[in-house]
């Protein structure tokens, strides 16, 4: 009875097109990556969905950071933070986390997660308690979603960058406590929030502005540090979140506000007090993926990244003008992420295991995870590229084009 009643529900799935399922890697993330496909063989696949944007996974450096760090800590944090999980190497990452994001949040500490996805849990619902109002931008990430379902503020949500339904929103609020809640890139379709219009706006009537950062740390800004850098923002009132999943190669997750909300947090924060501190190994690692990400390597690979964004963007522009029939579209987006909107589940499935049985895996990205028929290509690029491997994308994606044109003829 149970088990029919989740097949129904499976069946309706698929009906849909909307079957997930995984793939197994069998190689480290890389451009070119070992993957297992459903018949069992492993082969060498393109890749263009990592959010390794940086290239760093695959790095030498972190990968003698990470022995180094098994060898000086072991396995484990074998206990929460405030228990005894909370190593060196969790105390350095924490501080340098809070020297760079200094210039842009006084008094700016820095507190460690496991995932971003835990990160965004604890903050929204720490500060998002009865005295608060939470203002979700629509596009905004799953976790903060879930983040503002668990809260026990009223939440309100505000169209994809309606920076004026969100001020009216906030002029009728009466709650103590208001909570801008915004991605700063977003993640399926890279552009960036109007961070600028929503600091000045909380200013205004005086909330905290939560900022999502997955997708910027490391890649936006001139040193990486993500999107206050690359606006140049300064404010007590920011609270930014960040992965260290993406960018910066490894794993875990941070939180960064001045000093008096991250002690708050601290105390508050269940998502941070009940789960176990991240392995210590790893955060030893990240201060060598810091040292990159601020060096010349990053330096040079984030002009490596934006030279391929312009590379593919010329070649869809094209591929979109000779095929206008299809009604496929770029996204307007200038990071990593690169999303070629083709509409139809079916459609972009279709596409997806064309360009995978050609040695390409770009995921095609269905709803819910975004909205009903603007299925997508969800490309993302990453330094270590070469510009022959995003020609042999567009080539392929062309062919691809060329045919899907002569059938809907
Ligand atoms: C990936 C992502 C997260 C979650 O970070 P993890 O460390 O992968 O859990 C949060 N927000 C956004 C916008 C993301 O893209």
């Amino acid at each position: 009875m149970l088990l029919d009643h989740l097949s129904a529900k499976l069946r309706t799935i698929e009906a849909q097109s909307l079957t997930r399922f995984l793939r197994q890697a069998e190689s480290g993330t890389a451009p070119r990556q070992q993957v297992r496909g459903a018949d069992g063989r492993t082969r060498e696949l393109l890749m263009f969905c990592s959010n390794d944007y940086l290239g760093l996974a695959a790095e030498p450096a972190l990968r003698e950071a990470l022995i180094e760090g098994a060898q000086i800590y072991g396995g484990g944090s074998g206990a929460s933070p405030l228990i005894s999980g909370h190593s060196r190497a969790h105390e350095q990452v924490a501080e340098t986390l809070g020297r760079w994001l200094t210039p842009h949040i006084p008094e700016a500490r820095a507190l460690g997660f496991c995932t971003g996805y835990m990160a965004n849990l604890a903050v929204v619902t720490a500060l998002g308690d009865e005295e608060a109002e939470i203002f979700s931008e629509a596009w905004n990430h799953a976790s903060l979603i879930d983040g503002t379902r668990l809260a026990r503020a009223q939440v309100k949500r505000y169209a994809h960058g309606d920076v004026a339904a969100l001020r009216e929103l906030l002029a009728a609020s009466t709650a103590k406590v208001k909570l801008i809640v915004s991605d700063a890139v977003f993640s399926m379709d890279g552009d960036l929030a109007p961070l600028p219009a929503l600091l000045a706006l909380a200013e205004e009537f005086d909330a905290w502005l939560i900022v999502d950062d997955a997708h910027g740390f490391g890649v936006l800004g001139e040193h990486g540090r993500g999107s206050l850098e690359h606006f140049g923002l300064r404010s007590e009132r920011l609270i930014l979140v960040g992965t260290l999943g993406k960018a910066a190669g490894l794993a875990g997750a941070f939180v960064v506000a001045h000093a008096t909300v991250t002690q708050y947090l601290l105390q508050a924060a269940r998502n941070y007090i009940f789960s176990t501190a991240s392995p210590p190994a790893v955060e030893h690692a990240l201060l060598s993926s810091f040292a990159l990400i601020e060096g010349d390597l990053g330096k040079a690979r984030r002009a490596n990244l934006r030279q391929l964004q312009a590379r593919l963007r010329v070649g869809v522009e094209g591929l979109l003008a000779r095929h206008p029939a299809l009604g496929w579209r770029l996204a307007p987006s200038d990071t990593p992420v690169q999303p070629l909107i083709v509409g139809g589940n079916a459609e972009v499935m279709a596409l997806a295991a064309r360009l995978e049985r050609e040695g390409i895996r770009v995921p095609g990205i269905r709803p819910p995870t975004v909205p009903k028929g603007e299925a997508r290509l969800r490309i993302t690029l990453c330094a270590t590229h070469s510009e022959a491997d995003v020609d042999q994308l567009l080539s392929a994606l062309n062919a691809a084009a060329a045919d899907m044109d002569k059938v809907a003829a």
